[in-house]
């Protein structure tokens, strides 16, 4: 499972590293980083609850 984040989208609130810490990191100048960019299967429910919770709909998978 790939993630795919909308960078244009994303308004860095933090929400999906809340979520899933493992795995999206919100930087100090508030861009936001991919830790892992193969979400291994026992992050996969974080992962979902990550794109679910985001309010702009960035996060998807592939
Ligand atoms: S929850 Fe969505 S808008 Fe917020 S930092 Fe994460 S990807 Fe960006």
């Amino acid at each position: 499972m790939k993630v795919v984040v909308d960078y244009d989208l994303c308004e860095a609130n933090a929400l999906c590293m809340k979520a899933a810490p493992e795995i999206f990191r919100v930087e100090d100048d508030d861009t936001l980083t991919v830790l892992i960019d193969n979400v291994p299967d026992d992050l996969k429910e974080k992962a979902q609850e990550a794109a679910r919770l985001c309010p702009r709909q960035a996060i998807s998978y592939e």
